[in-house]
């Protein structure tokens, strides 16, 4: 398809998922549109420590990562809220980047591959009739033989679709914050550290530049107990672990506000629905103790290219595309999100978690295994 406003595929979101599609679509000669709201660059919820199953990928893409000199992360420390601790090798190990930068540069690739990057413009629906898909942003429709929703863990498409897991009360699954910072601070730069409080984590590891990020995730509770303020949060109840009261009380803080967000659930979603391929989070979301949700997101664009590569080539109909794309999907990371749930459903009792990392400690090989689980194999 080449009318104007009229494309092979249209993606809503472009965040990692959404780019690296998008990219590999332009690549293989597809008229492909990228819609995201926010404008590049910008900075995001996240703790910015990509596992390295996704190194090759991202390379293979055209991210020149090599030459970018950025932190290696090869240990991981684990402490609990009273400060007991672990620390471990990493089996396959990460690497640090900002989404400031990650996503900006992909959105640099996915032009000069020929994407139609729309910044700036948010979709506010899709609707699809006679086998072609209808995108409205504010002011215009565009259209496409295929859209992919790619908007994230929440969106104003996941709300007025009322998508089941945003209609569910407050439980154990749903109802999170996360909160972030880049910092200034004395930290080995191949070590992560992920230091539990009362119903939360917080992970701290390196990115470029010698900054460092510092993203915490909570219940909205802890906040609505400490009268919504976060720095009160923050004394009352994360500095009560001694490693983030140190890390806090030492370090220089680069954004005058922390990055927030709200209402993160990870409740069970569909990966395809009304002849829309859902991607990255929008497919399904996993906790960041349990998981690289990043390196999901990018090979879930991995494969979600195969099979609809091979309905744009007319290999296969528009319904086998969807059922091998849910598919493989499930059978990729099936397993790792329920994983995740379950870890996410536990996690939290202060007492639990000493109990647990102190029962870990003896045991290497099973902390060893645990780690296997939050990780993929390059792909
Ligand atoms: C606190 C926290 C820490 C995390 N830390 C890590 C970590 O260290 N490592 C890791 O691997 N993963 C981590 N994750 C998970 C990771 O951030 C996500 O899994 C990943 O960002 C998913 O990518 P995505 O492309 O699916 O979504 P996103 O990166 O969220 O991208 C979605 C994009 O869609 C855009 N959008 C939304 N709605 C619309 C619309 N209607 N129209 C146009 N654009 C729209 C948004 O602006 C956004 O840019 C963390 C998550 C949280 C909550």
């Amino acid at each position: 398809m080449n009318n104007s406003n009229t494309y092979d595929v249209a993606i809503a979101g472009g965040g990692l998922a959404g780019l690296a599609l998008s990219i590999q679509l332009a690549k293989a000669g597809y008229a492909v549109a990228l819609f995201e709201k926010e404008r590049y660059p910008f900075h995001k919820v996240c703790g910015e420590y990509i596992s390295l199953e996704s190194w090759n990928f991202l390379e293979e893409l055209g991210l020149p990562l090599s030459d970018w000199g950025l932190p290696v992360i090869r240990r991981v420390q684990v402490s609990a809220p009273n400060g007991e601790y672990i620390e471990h090798e990493l089996p396959l190990g990460g690497f640090g980047i900002s989404r400031y930068k990650i996503d900006a540069e992909l959105a640099g690739i996915a032009r000069s591959s020929g994407v139609v990057v729309k910044e700036g413009i948010k979709v506010t629906d899709i609707t699809f009739e006679r086998s072609v898909a209808h995108i409205h942003t504010g002011s215009d429709i565009f259209h496409a033989k295929l859209a992919c929703v790619t908007a994230g863990k929440r969106s104003n498409l996941d709300i007025k679709w009322r998508r089941p897991f945003t209609l569910h009360r407050s439980n154990r699954l749903n109802n999170f914050i996360g909160v972030k910072y880049h910092i200034q601070t004395d930290f080995p730069s191949d070590l992560i550290a992920l230091h539990n409080f009362k119903d939360g984590y917080c992970g701290i590891s390196r990115i470029e530049d010698g900054r460092y990020c510092l993203c915490y995730m909570t219940t909205a509770a802890n906040l609505q107990m400490n009268g919504n303020s976060i720095p009160e949060m923050e004394k009352n109840i994360l500095y009560r672990n001694p490693f983030l009261s140190a890390i806090f009380s030492s370090s220089v803080k680069l954004f005058e506000q922390p990055l927030t967000i709200s209402q993160i659930s990870f409740e069970r979603r569909q990966r395809v629905e009304d002849h829309m391929l859902f991607i990255g989070d929008a497919a399904g979301t996993i906790p960041p103790l349990s998981g690289n949700g990043m390196s999901m997101a990018l090979h879930g664009s991995k494969i979600a290219f195969r099979s609809i590569d091979a309905f744009l080539k007319g290999h296969i109909a528009r319904h086998e595309m969807e059922q091998e794309y849910a598919d493989r999907w499930s059978r990729q990371f099936g397993r790792r999100i329920w994983t995740g749930r379950q870890l996410q459903r536990w996690f939290g009792d202060e007492k639990r978690t000493n109990l647990l990392l102190h029962s870990l400690k003896p045991y290497p090989k099973l902390i060893s295994f645990l780690i296997r689980q939050t990780h993929g194999q390059p792909f």
